[in-house]
């Protein structure tokens, strides 16, 4: 799992990504939180990702250590791919005899 599809923030309920309708949800217990498809409709169907066992082994300080260093690479990249050098080393190829 992503470790963008966690929130284990100090001080709020952990919330992960359902797998199966892509939208926050409550965990608790190892468990994700019953559900239904379509939250502002009482008929929609219950989401089968309701009551699924989703095991984390990442305490929430771990977790936001993590998550911290994988958006400070992200950055890096998008930087390095801004970077008007990266066109350069493609043309610095060399040359066959
Ligand atoms: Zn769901």
């Amino acid at each position: 799992m992503n470790l963008d599809r966690l929130a284990l923030y100090p001080g709020e309920r952990p919330s992960i990504v359902c797998p199966f309708c892509d939208t926050w949800r409550l965990w608790r217990r190892g468990m994700l939180m019953p559900h239904r498809i379509d939250q502002s409709d009482p008929s929609s169907p219950r989401c089968v990702g309701s009551g699924q066992r989703i095991q984390l082994d990442l305490s929430p300080a771990r977790w936001r250590a993590e998550l911290d260093e994988a958006r400070a690479l992200a950055a890096r990249r998008a930087c390095q791919a801004r970077s008007p050098h990266t066109h350069r080393a493609h043309l610095a190829l060399p040359l066959e005899a």
